[in-house]
């Protein structure tokens, strides 16, 4: 008989481990849901069912693995040998990479289970999951308002992006937890959208060996998941230094699972009046107060804290990430792997890289190492890529102030609005939402900092509602405590 898919991990490792359920019977059902929920869009790739049980960890594990028999998705950019790994691109379509990244092993060897990979805006770069080859993914909050005919809408929810196929996949119980990445907001972008928990973490606290780079100076994976517990549990199974990625560091190998009520007694919260920016929705602050004024009752000292280089970030951002994508980019040339343009009449190696990259990449990917090119040329190397390293510096800066003498952490919105419709959202271009979308996320990125997605409520139009901890590097465990106590007194109601 096919299992039913349990709340969360936490619930599932319990039923696995008394044996109410067989290894891989949850990741069976999750993968008969995935099919189920195919008009959502959510998977680029299903695991065959005959290969869900091949999936075998390390073969002796020193205790009873943590997350055994878990169905855990994994964002198309991470490389999973024997699977496709397309970044959602024409320019990957056919690839299927000889190693696997990590965390992604990491998870195997704690005994999940890969149930497939997840739909993403082509190589990352968007907030809506609607630039991606495979066509866009849907969010499952407000769907039905949508619903014409069993496999046609005429509008939905955007999920958010670029990790939109994670958030949809764990926001719709398709499967329990979820990898993203998160380079400017990706996966707290559509975790906010989907009203489910999305970490960042701690640039450097997780390995990126195997995750397709776009701005390795920022990218970080992380994961999604549909309670705190699972968040920290899943974190903790894939944090830690890693010999293949030189830029990964050593830190505490304890625990990072908060404590059943949470704690918030005497944390400093600062609200940086900075982020309640231009175009916010009033219902987005009114729900930042609320949580606000709740975390001082219960003992929080919260108080007004000011970055006041904030809004030079998104402008920042958007000369780095190109510099770094034009030079991550060139790699695609249609020799080695990738997409090879067969058009006849190409007659040199430089007309054949250019036709196989015109082919390959979507008019977002070819905009940006246009600009980043241009960036990185003699005479404007100064101008702009080096005067934006010094700001990204100075937004560094302004959060180490607040850190050294003001607060713990921070509480703040993730995203302006709530999920904007298909029709709304492809309204403006790929880089006017990310100047939008990406306000309240982004500087962490640029700082390296850890920071949560936390869904607290649904608005009056009944899609989710979210805010953002962020916290100094290696807090996630403090994070996750004052997580827990919202958690606990929000009591968000999921989807599925
Ligand atoms: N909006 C950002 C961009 O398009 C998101 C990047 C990310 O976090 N992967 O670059």
């Amino acid at each position: 008989m096919m299992a039913t898919l349990p709340h969360n991990i936490k619930e599932a490792v319990r039923l696995v481990a008394n044996g109410a359920v067989g290894k891989t019977q949850l990741a069976e059902a999750s993968v008969f849901r995935i099919r189920e929920a195919g008009h959502l869009n959510a998977f680029t790739f299903v695991t065959a069912k005959k290969d869900l049980s091949k999936q075998n960890g390390s073969k002796t594990p020193p205790t009873r693995p943590r997350l055994e028999g878990v169905p855990i998705a994994v964002k198309d950019n991470f490389c999973v040998s024997q699977m496709p790994t397309t970044c959602g691109s024409k320019m990957l379509y056919s690839f299927v990479p000889p190693y696997t990244a990590t965390v992604v092993q990491k998870l195997v060897d704690a005994g999940a289970i890969i149930i497939g990979k997840t739909n993403m805006d082509e190589f990352g770069m968007g907030n809506g999951t609607v630039d991606s080859i495979f066509g866009p993914t849907k969010n499952i909050w407000g769907l039905e308002k949508y619903r014409c005919s069993s496999l046609s809408f005429d509008d939905w929810h955007v999920p958010g992006g670029s990790s939109g196929g994670s958030a949809v996949a764990v926001a719709s119980g398709l499967c329990l937890g979820a990898l993203g990445s998160d380079t400017g907001g990706s996966i707290r972008n559509p975790a906010s959208y989907c009203g489910v928990y999305g970490l960042k973490p701690t640039y450097g606290s997780l390995s990126r060996y195997g995750l397709i780079p776009l701005v390795n100076s920022m990218d970080v994976p992380g994961v999604l998941s549909r309670t705190v517990d699972d968040c920290a549990v899943l974190y903790d199974v894939i944090k830690g230094l890693d010999s293949s990625d030189s830029t990964s560091v050593q830190i505490p190998t304890t625990d990072s699972i908060p404590s059943e009520d949470g704690i918030v007694k005497n944390i400093r919260i600062g609200l940086p009046k900075e982020y309640a920016c231009d175009g916010m929705s009033p219902e987005i602050i009114s729900c930042w107060r609320e949580v606000a004024s709740l975390l001082e009752k219960d003992g929080a000292n919260v108080l007004e804290v000011s970055l006041p280089h904030t809004k030079y970030s998104i402008v920042c951002y958007s000369v780095l990430n190109p510099c770094e994508v034009a030079s991550n980019m060139a790699r695609y040339d249609g020799v080695r792997y990738g997409h090879r343009s067969h058009k006849k009449g190409l007659d040199s190696t430089e007309s054949l890289y250019a036709q196989t990259r015109h082919e390959g990449f979507n008019s977002v990917v070819r905009g940006r190492i246009l600009a980043g090119n241009y960036f990185l040329l003699k005479r404007n190397y100064d101008k702009y890529f080096i005067q934006a390293l010094k700001i990204r510096r100075l937004i560094t800066n302004d959060f180490n102030n607040v850190w050294k003498s003001e607060c713990d952490l921070l509480l703040t919105p993730v995203t302006l609005t709530t999920a904007p419709t298909y029709s709304e959202f492809i309204q403006w271009d790929n880089r006017k939402q990310s100047s939008v979308q990406d306000f309240c996320t982004q500087p962490a990125n640029m700082a390296g900092l850890p920071a949560l997605s936390i869904p607290i409520k649904l608005s009056m139009s009944g899609l989710p509602i979210s805010l953002q901890l962020i916290g100094p590097r290696f807090s996630e465990a403090r994070i996750f405590q004052v997580a827990k106590r919202i958690e606990n007194v929000v009591n968000f109601k999921h989807c599925k």
